[in-house]
């Protein structure tokens, strides 16, 4: 088995926040700190004025997902961690829409800011 030093881990871990720090700022204020998924209306605001949300990756950087747009969400940490977490069919991702079905719920989500939502 491949022993990785623990402090390795964290500067390597550290280096790939610090790559993303930017785009992750941006792809906030570009949904106005709005969880993206459809009918989310969950506010956790700060002392920063504007409201919490966290930046998911759409396929997982464990299995070579990268820090770029188009496979960017922005969810709040419910949403966030339901995506990672839950049971979840992707029907549909291109670098503009992301659908499928999620804990039994269908979603669409136009990455560029404004989402459709539909029920089937
Ligand atoms: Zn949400």
């Amino acid at each position: 088995m491949l022993f990785v030093n623990p402090e390795r881990k964290v500067k390597e871990i550290d280096k790939i926040l610090r790559k993303d720090k930017k785009i992750v700022e941006l792809l906030k204020k570009l949904v106005n700190y709005k969880c993206q998924f459809p009918e989310c209306n969950s506010t956790i605001p700060t002392e920063k004025g504007v409201n919490y949300v966290e930046v998911a990756h759409i396929k997982p950087v464990f299995k070579g997902g990268k820090s770029i747009l188009g496979n960017l969400i922005v969810f709040c940490p419910n949403h966030h961690k339901e995506f990672d977490l839950g049971i979840k069919e992707i029907l549909e991702d291109n670098t503009e829409t992301i659908s499928g079905i999620l804990n039994g719920k269908n979603f669409k989500i136009d990455l560029h800011n404004n989402y459709t939502y539909k029920v089937e």
